[in-house]
């Protein structure tokens, strides 16, 4: 029997890491920028204005109020865009545009508020200081600056970020594709009839949803009955479109347990007791040069599996922090019992309480039906309870560790 980190570690010592892929930007989100990105240029490029209003020379609007509101001649408009050198002298003032370049001469913005809004001359009943409502060159980034550091994965703002200073394209280490394969002669595909004795899958479905949340690219491979030839040559087939594989069912001791019987020593493929509860059958190794999980059949030790030994895998084959899922501490509700020397993972029910409007905790109710069968408790869970080895009995009020399931 080995620890959960022991297994933990053994999984993480030995995933690849993806090469970088040059990417277009759309195709790079989710992806984690293999490189640091500088900005080619500053951010604003040029000076703007930061409102719809008119640029003038501060000093001409110096002491204009409502009762005596400064009246200047407009020259023109400028707009976002235009790329025609403009200028204002003393006494003169443009008419300009949220983010149009700021003419040479003018040193400040009046809103379009602060106005009457005319067109030929305007009036201005307020003075603003010199650098009013103008955005500086260089404010939001210099050119040079590192603007997405490495090993940092793509979301929304950073792409908006790497499409402001004009890049086009990222190396990036890409979503791992995951290819999902349930086994067991007992499965059917959810819609069609079954027979006695049969049972829709749901793990392949569970698991490749799972990767998608973990921030991989999940492929579901129909199920695969316990017949060694068709498991092997399944897996073989498969191997030309995965990063990794992740496998349910047939790893246990029963006299059917197909996974294990062909995998055993092919590749550097291992099988372990892990000292938890539920997914205690675990095996993980290599298949040509390929990460393959191999997870217990039961839909929630599949599942517990997959959060604790393959979520944090696919971030360290993307070059990310190997992190669990979110934990906070929360408050159990109920007392637990769990088995001396096993991490027991217990479904439960996580609530927010708000103490005070500056404080907040956390209650946690176990879920009842605990099974590992029992998939109706872990669908309506929000989080697992992770209790340590060495926990055993824990009354109502103990402060516990728990994971957020993603949501
Ligand atoms: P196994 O690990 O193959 O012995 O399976 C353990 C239990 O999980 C058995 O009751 C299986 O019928 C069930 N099981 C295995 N694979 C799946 C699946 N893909 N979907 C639903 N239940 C499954
Ligand atoms: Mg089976």
């Amino acid at each position: 029997m080995r620890t959960v980190d022991e297994h933990l570690t053994d999984i993480l010592a030995n995933v690849p890491v993806l090469a970088p892929l040059d990417l277009a930007l759309l195709e790079a989100a989710g992806g984690v920028l293999a490189e640091p990105v500088a900005a080619p240029v500053a951010l604003p490029p040029f000076d703007n204005s930061a409102m719809d209003g008119y640029a003038v020379v501060a000093e001409d609007v110096a002491g204009a109020s409502e009762n005596d509101p400064a009246v200047l001649p407009v020259i023109g408009d400028i707009a976002a865009g235009d790329s025609g050198v403009s200028a204002i002298r003393p006494g003169l003032v443009a008419r300009i545009m949220t983010g149009a370049p700021m003419p040479a001469g003018a040193d400040a913005v009046i809103p379009v508020e602060w106005t009457d809004g005319g067109a030929a001359t305007v009036r201005i009943s307020r003075p603003a200081p010199s650098g009013h409502y103008i955005r500086r060159a260089g404010e939001d980034v210099v050119a040079g600056q590192i603007v997405v550091g490495p090993d940092v994965r793509l979301g929304a703002t950073q792409l908006g970020m790497l499409a402001a200073v004009g890049k086009a394209r990222v190396p990036v280490r890409p979503k791992p594709r995951v290819v999902v394969l349930s086994t067991g002669s007992e499965l059917r595909e959810p819609g069609t009839d079954l027979a006695p004795g049969q049972i829709w899958d749901s793990n392949s479905f569970m698991l490749t949803a799972a990767v998608v949340e973990a921030g991989g690219v999940g492929y579901r491979q129909t199920m695969v009955e316990d017949d060694p030839r068709a498991v092997l040559e399944t897996l073989e087939d498969q191997l030309m479109r995965a990063d990794a594989l992740v496998t349910s069912g047939g790893v246990s001791m029963g006299a059917r347990d197909v996974v294990k019987e062909v995998l055993t020593g092919v590749g550097t493929v291992e099988f372990h007791k892990v000292a938890m509860r539920p997914g205690k059958p675990q095996g993980f190794g290599l298949l040509e040069g390929t990460p393959i999980f191999t997870l217990p059949g039961n839909p929630v030790s599949a599942y517990v599996s997959f959060q604790v030994f393959v979520r944090p895998a696919l971030r360290a084959m993307q070059g990310l922090p190997p992190e669990p899922l979110p934990t906070v501490t929360a408050l159990l509700a109920e007392d637990v019992r769990s088995p001396q020397g096993l991490r027991h993972f217990v479904r439960g029910r996580l609530t927010f309480n708000r103490d005070t409007p500056m404080r907040h905790s956390y209650t946690v109710t176990p879920a009842e039906g605990q099974g590992s069968h029992q998939l109706g408790s872990l669908s309506s869970a929000n989080a697992l309870i992770a209790l340590a080895e060495d926990a055993v009995d824990l009354p109502a009020g103990s402060h516990v560790e728990v994971l957020r399931l993603p949501s």
